[in-house]
């Protein structure tokens, strides 16, 4: 058996005739760039989502940048994020000219470590990014009090955690912005590049809208120069075809993760996916931490499972933050996971046959050395 670590075909084929339509509209209207479907997927989104503004661009990168840019954040400011995340959550920072601050994850959830943020805040703290990584919210409750408390803005990179929440309150609506990427491996994925800014602060909104158009609200009256950071109408009507499926596929990727529960249950050498109380897993991203990872990980290929790791180095280890002289005693818990993390195969089309093929071989390795 293979199994693809995701398998974007299983999706095309149960939804072949509204994607093939909406693609075929979009090039008999030419609507190529901005334009109507930009504009409904924007208000169905918007309206699915429970927020206020949606506004559309081209990655879930540009949309940090634009939320940062929008606010203020320039050189001589610093913000902070999380040691594990993928780069987009820092590089946007040093793009606006801010310096990036790191926080190492915390050892259950994976996410921002919230009791190590309040002492990596200084004078120069403009904003934090939250990252909700894996599907999973970080304790954006208490960081919102944290940042309230010093006066810091709080953005939400949202970009593996569509419609994930946390006391009822979904991912991106907590903070003054959130971003979102549709990527397509995302849970929510375009055919290509797409992102978006969600916000419920019009002024905000208003201001990011134009900055991602050239700086401009309606063409050609330039208020202020921006950026080319547009959505396709192609990606916009695939994304809108793709939305009436959003929460059932949630449903089945949390279906996904609650058999894998079941079939690795009793496994000393891996430890399974904590759920953080009062939040909802979207499930992005099935990570377990698993004794002699890369063993395993081989051993699953030559099964013909693909497995990836989600990330094998923190930010601050990377050779382009080579120059802020971390180490790895900096962030511990960062620094601990990478060895052990294996992302499993996660799609909401994966069947139950699948999984157990995939436990099964989990199990049987570890017997295989005598562990279990
Ligand atoms: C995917 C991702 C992004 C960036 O998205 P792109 O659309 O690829 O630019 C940002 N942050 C996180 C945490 C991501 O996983």
């Amino acid at each position: 058996m293979q199994v693809a670590f995701v398998d974007l075909k299983a999706q095309y084929q149960s939804i072949k005739r509204d994607i093939d339509s909406a693609i075929e509209k979009v090039i008999t209207d030419t609507a190529f760039i901005g334009g109507k479907y930009v504009k409904a997927f924007e208000q169905e989104f918007a309206s699915l989502y429970g927020i206020k503004n949606v506004i559309p661009c081209a990655n879930g990168t540009d949309s940090l940048y634009i939320i940062m840019k929008m606010l203020g954040i320039g050189a001589g400011d610093e913000v902070i994020t999380v040691a594990n995340s993928w780069i987009s959550s820092s590089e946007t920072i040093t793009q606006t000219g801010a310096k990036p601050v790191f926080v190492d994850a915390e050892p259950v959830y994976y996410s921002m470590d919230e009791k190590k943020l309040e002492p990596a805040i200084t004078g120069k703290t403009k904003a934090v990014i939250a990252v909700h990584l894996q599907g999973q919210m970080c304790n954006i409750a208490e960081i919102k009090r944290i940042c309230t408390r010093r006066n810091i803005q709080l953005i939400e990179d949202c970009a593996q955690s569509h419609f994930s929440e946390m006391n009822n309150i979904r991912a991106g609506i907590t903070g003054i912005a959130g971003s979102f990427s549709f990527y397509p491996g995302k849970n929510l994925g375009a055919y290509g590049d797409a992102g978006c800014i969600v916000t419920n602060d019009d002024d905000l909104a208003q201001k990011c809208r134009m900055f991602a158009n050239h700086g401009a609200l309606k063409k050609p009256y330039h208020v202020i120069e921006g950026i080319n950071s547009r959505m396709d109408g192609m990606q916009a009507a695939i994304l809108s075809a793709k939305l009436p499926y959003i929460l059932e596929w949630t449903e089945k990727r949390i279906a996904v993760a609650v058999l894998y529960n079941q079939y690795l249950q009793g496994i000393k050498d891996i430890i399974l996916p904590a759920v953080r109380p009062a939040t909802k897993h979207s499930y992005h991203l099935y990570v377990i931490r698993a004794k002699r990872r890369n063993g395993l990980m081989n051993y699953l290929k030559e099964e013909g499972i693909e497995t990836v790791i989600h990330y094998p180095t923190p930010l601050p280890f990377l050779p382009a933050y080579d120059y802020l002289g971390h180490t790895r005693n900096d962030f511990p818990v960062a620094a601990e996971l990478q060895e052990e993390i294996l992302s499993l195969p996660l799609f909401p089309e994966l069947t139950q046959a699948q999984i157990e093929y995939i436990s099964g071989h989990i199990k049987k390795f570890y017997k295989d050395q005598g562990y279990v």
